[in-house]
């Protein structure tokens, strides 16, 4: 078999009724389309019969291949494992719950050859429950497009289309499978929104409760904390510890007065050591900040330097986001 062109990965983490099901669907959708695909399941460390179920169907599938972990990480990794082991030119990633329709993937794939370097998926018409579901995402889409600056309507939508060099380098962790269109923002990376069918959930049960929200708060406090601060932090901490460092100098002005007019120094003598232990501490983290990210492995010019279209043409660093409604 030639190398496949598109590859189709979804994290599976106890879906054993829906897997089979899913399988068929993928086929019914890129079958009659002369794409050459795989198929990559990635098991989360499920503990029904996922994996059999997968081996049964792969033994007579040669697209299909399985990824395994030893035991459940969660969907970001999942999401990640599959994408490393891609080989396709072009990436789709949905949920293996039969909830996103892979009947919708031509249709992004042709959005996607208009020239773009992400089709996002928007659940225009969510089966999901209102209170635990519907309005904790459009809070937090909300929350997202104040803190990016990039106003997408669906973050959370699994179904999404990505060139493969683009993700290959993305970092990836926690719940951040949410935030690549929004972090791909900074790259000037050209991002496409196309509304996408969603069904109820058939089998099984959904693996997040409210819980996720504090997650997601989190995570979008890190993004928020990388697009503002990451590519200076020393310069970021200094800015900040300069209103410590002020008061501390005019404590110690007080002090001097103190001391001429022969007052008690002991309260300002005091203050004016806090403030400059805090300004000192403050710039202290500058500099470990600065460290850690000359070290890590989040850079704000890689980043920029992720997209194909950026490195032969730069585009405008604005991000466009374009949707078929
Ligand atoms: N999933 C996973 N690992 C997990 C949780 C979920 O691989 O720890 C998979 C799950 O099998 C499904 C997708 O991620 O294919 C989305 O999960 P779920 O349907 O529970 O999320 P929801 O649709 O409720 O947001
Ligand atoms: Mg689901």
């Amino acid at each position: 078999m030639s190398k496949p062109t598109l590859s189709v990965v979804v994290p599976l983490y106890n879906e054993e009724e829906s897997v089979t099901h899913l399988h068929s669907a993928i086929h019914e959708a890129l079958d009659p389309s002369d794409i050459n695909y795989e198929i990559l399941f990635v098991d989360d460390g499920s503990k029904d019969s996922t994996v059999e179920v997968c081996k049964n169907i792969a033994a007579s599938d040669p697209r299909l291949r399985l990824v395994q972990f030893r035991r459940n990480y969660g969907q970001t990794p999942a999401m990640a494992a599959g994408i490393d082991n891609a080989v396709g030119e072009v990436i789709v990633t949905m949920d293996g719950d039969l909830q996103n329709d892979p009947s919708d993937i031509p249709m992004m794939l042709a959005k996607l050859n208009e020239g773009y370097d992400i089709v996002v998926g928007w659940r225009h018409n969510r089966q999901d429950k209102l209170i635990t579901r519907k309005i904790p995402s459009m809070i937090a889409n909300r929350l997202i497009g104040k803190v990016t600056g990039v106003p997408i309507k669906d973050n959370g939508c699994s179904l999404k289309v990505y060139r493969a060099e683009i993700m290959k380098e993305m970092p990836f962790y926690n719940e951040m499978h949410r935030f690549i269109p929004a972090l791909l923002s900074v790259s000037g990376t050209r991002v496409a929104e196309v509304k996408v069918k969603h069904h109820a959930r058939q089998f099984g049960e959904s693996k997040y409760g409210l819980s996720r929200v504090g997650k997601v708060l989190l995570d979008l406090l890190t993004i928020k904390t990388i697009l503002s601060v990451a590519s200076h932090p020393i310069s970021w901490f200094s800015k900040l510890a300069s209103v410590p460092l002020i008061f501390s100098l005019i404590c110690g002005m007080c002090i001097t007065n103190q001391i001429l007019d022969g007052e008690n120094i002991v309260v300002s003598s005091t203050l004016a050591l806090i403030f400059l232990s805090l300004g000192l501490f403050t710039i202290s983290l500058g500099f470990l900040c600065e460290l850690i990210y000359q070290k890590g492995n989040l850079k704000i010019d890689q980043l920029a330097l992720l997209t194909a279209r950026t490195k032969l043409d730069p585009p405008s660093t604005d991000l466009k986001v374009q949707s078929n409604n």
